[in-house]
């Protein structure tokens, strides 16, 4: 691939970094690396990453804090790291502007494959398509925006008022981890428990609409605990 992104790696644990670095260079991306929170905002800042790798637990601040400073200037997609039991954290991370997590341990084809959903996330968001367009189209999927249709194939999807908005939304936001509260604040304007219940309802009712095959989804991706994501489809 031509022009692979350059990537900022914020590890302070440095085997995990040795094996995240060894692994980009391995598969010819830039990258540069910091150590702490103070060291990521300043490399953030010099040298405009397309990418960021970011460990939640830094010895001198919370990883989010990182996100919510780079995020007053800057869109950069930025891909958490964090333990298994960290859920919270996640959400947390997500909430306050990261594209997408991975779990401590993970293995070198899950970074090479989040890269890889981050890197077309990225084409997406410097083509202004995903926000700009009045039809946003992927694999068979089509949304019409101004007429507020949405068609798979040639057939168009009849979709409650709710499974059109959640469905705008995570077309949005293609590529990208949503959580449960995020999508239930801008669906529902509010977050409680029963919304999130009522997420679920809809979107089972929503995938039952456009997944093909139920048990393999090719749209919409399942974070258990955690959220949805919409897929690029071919
Ligand atoms: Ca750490």
């Amino acid at each position: 691939m031509a022009n692979k992104p350059m990537i900022l790696v914020v590890e302070d644990d440095t085997p995990v970094r040795n094996l995240i670095t060894t692994t980009l260079k391995a598969h010819e991306y830039r990258y540069i690396t910091a150590e702490n929170g103070e060291q990521a905002v300043m490399e953030a800042s010099t040298h405009n990453p397309e990418i960021i790798l970011l460990d939640l637990g830094l010895p001198d601040m919370d990883g989010v804090e990182v996100i919510r400073i780079i995020r007053t200037w800057s869109m950069t997609p930025i891909i958490v790291i964090s333990a298994r039991s960290e859920d919270a954290d996640k959400i947390e991370a997500l909430d306050s502007g990261a594209d997408d997590y991975l779990t401590k341990p993970f293995s070198v084809e899950e970074l090479l494959a989040r890269l890889r959903v981050t890197q077309r996330r990225l084409s997406i968001m410097q083509a202004g398509a995903a926000s700009e367009s009045p039809v946003f189209t992927n694999g068979q999927l089509r949304i019409e925006y101004a007429a507020g249709c949405a068609y798979l194939g040639n057939e168009e999807l009849h979709l409650t008022p709710i499974e059109y908005r959640i469905l705008c939304l995570l077309a949005k936001n293609v590529g990208k981890v949503l959580t449960h509260r995020y999508i239930t604040q801008q669906v529902w304007g509010s977050s409680w428990d029963n919304d999130v219940a009522s997420l679920r309802v809809f979107m089972a009712t929503l995938r039952k609409k456009i997944e093909s095959q139920k048990d393999s989804p090719q749209y919409i991706q399942t974070h258990i605990g955690i959220g949805y994501r919409m897929m690029r489809v071919d």
